[in-house]
């Protein structure tokens, strides 16, 4: 690390990754600080034995392609590709879907009997909601009013956004209609490579651009004077910087990444407030070399709940998990499959537990994610040679999000990212807030978002 940067960037998130970039290809002296020995972020594998395990590459929506193309370069975005089928398997339907409005559009007509004219009313609501509009209608709200009483519809439409995002019925209509209609414009799609590649191929990126990415680097407090940002303390050593963008939790950030002056007391109070996201757990499931598994889907959303609740999905009676399967495909070349099993949780139910009972609860959820794949491949425990589970704990750890919550903040959250600059000049904040701002795509566009206001404000600075 040198004394002084134009930027310092904390946190090597898809948001953090992309800022510092952008920031390096504007011609920025930009240091990215990330706490972990690894970039990524959320967005991250870890190879067990033969297996490279992706932790959050189950799908994002062909936006993804043009941001790539945009932020990043060609060689990203050609290697977007999509994946050919989503199965849903619960106690209201079974069916299978390529998750793109025109097949949707058939499934709610053929399958649910909803009036075709409905359906084209429903997309045209989803196609026009942007942030700015009118934030009073809830999700719930918006399914009854075209979806009346139709509790099996309200689950094919929510579920997945829920496990994505952790959002719930009672959240703004926009927050559910703005991701879902990402997903709805062109299906769902991968990076092929995996994300042991993504991460090798922006390391190199950043490199090239002349970024100073320091893994292993823990940003310890963001230094202000005057009302103004003039730099940060890495690993004990204070380096200078006309900028700070924080892409950890905006929880963190505020409370104790900042001295308690530097803020107005009622922005501080009111940001302590904003609600948290649930966190995730998972279960990864490596197959013995020289073994396959046939194709039976890419992404599969399974269920034994009666119907679609948000509690129950995130409850320790684990109910629904959603079921991503890597075939040899994603990595061409590795004849390799793996299975992740990921599920919605709460960090209170887990952050209590000994470490005896913890250690039995993480093998109890791999023996019950296995148990229930079995319905789908009934001789996975003879070809399984690697399984582990991740709690809200692990997210925690790693990530440094309070409560390991792993979609960030509820909606309220994006309020007091985006007013971060006008509390602190030259202090920034980009990551999963408000739900549309997060996953793959929405981080990556966020991170962009404020990286051209980081500029804006580094050439005021001149
Ligand atoms: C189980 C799971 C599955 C998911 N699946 C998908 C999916 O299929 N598709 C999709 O689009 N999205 C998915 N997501 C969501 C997506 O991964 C995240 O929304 C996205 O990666 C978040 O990026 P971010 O930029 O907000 O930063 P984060 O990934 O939250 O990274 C923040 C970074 O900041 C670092 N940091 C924090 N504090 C400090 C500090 N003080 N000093 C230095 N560094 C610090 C952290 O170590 C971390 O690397 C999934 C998430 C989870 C948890």
């Amino acid at each position: 690390m040198k004394d002084r940067y134009d930027a310092i960037v904390v946190g090597g998130g898809l948001a953090g990754l992309t800022a510092a970039n952008h920031l390096a290809r504007n011609g920025h002296s930009t240091l990215l600080a990330e706490q972990h020995s690894q970039l990524g972020g959320l967005a991250t594998y870890f190879r067990r034995k033969s297996h490279v395990l992706d932790v959050s590459l189950h799908g994002f929506p062909v936006g993804m392609k043009k941001s790539f193309r945009k932020y990043w370069g060609k060689e990203y975005s050609d290697r977007v590709t999509q994946v050919r089928s989503i199965r849903f398997d619960n106690p209201q339907f079974r069916l299978e879907t390529s998750f793109d409005k025109e097949d949707f559009s058939r499934l709610l007509a053929e399958k649910f009997a909803i009036a075709p004219d409905t359906v084209c009313r429903f997309f045209e609501t989803l196609a026009k909601m942007n942030y700015y509009d009118d934030q009073e209608e809830l999700t719930h709200q918006l399914f009854e009013r075209f979806f009346p009483n139709r509790q099996e519809v309200w689950r094919l439409l929510m579920e997945p956004i829920t496990y994505a995002n952790g959002s719930t019925l009672h959240e703004p209509a926009i927050s559910y209609g703005i991701v879902f209609g990402n997903f709805m414009s062109r299906g769902v799609y991968t990076f092929e490579g995996g994300t042991d590649l993504l991460l090798d191929m922006m390391s190199g990126t950043l490199r090239q651009n002349g970024v100073d990415a320091e893994t292993s680097a823990l940003v310890e407090q963001i230094l202000v004077e005057r009302g103004k940002v003039v730099g940060a303390v890495v690993n004990g050593r204070e380096i200078a910087a006309s900028a700070v963008l924080s892409n950890g939790s905006l929880i963190r950030t505020v409370r104790d990444l900042l001295d308690g002056q530097s803020l107005d007391a009622e922005f501080r109070e009111s940001c302590s407030q904003v609600r948290l996201s649930n966190s995730s757990a998972q279960v990864y499931i490596g197959i013995k070399p020289g073994e396959k598994l046939d194709y039976i889907g890419d992404l599969l959303f399974t269920s034994t709940h009666p119907r679609f609740d948000a509690e129950a999905i995130c409850a320790p009676q684990i109910t629904s998990r959603t079921y991503s399967v890597y075939y040899p495909s994603i990595r061409p070349g590795l004849n390799q499959y793996t299975v992740v099993a990921s599920m919605n949780a709460r960090h209170q139910d887990w952050s209590g537990l000994g470490r005896e009972a913890y250690r039995q609860a993480k093998r109890r959820m791999i023996e019950e994610a296995l148990d229930a794949f079995e319905k789908y491949v009934p001789n996975i425990r003879r070809i399984v040679d690697y399984t582990e589970a991740a709690t809200p704990l692990t997210f925690e750890r790693y990530t440094r999000h309070e409560n390991g919550a792993s979609f960030g903040t509820k909606f309220e959250g994006l309020r007091y990212s985006m007013e971060l600059p006008k509390q602190v000049a030259g202090l920034f904040h980009a990551g999963s807030v408000g739900i549309i701002m997060s996953g793959w795509l929405g981080s990556v566009n966020y991170g962009v978002i404020v990286a051209n206001d980081i500029l804006k404000y580094l050439q005021g600075q001149k």
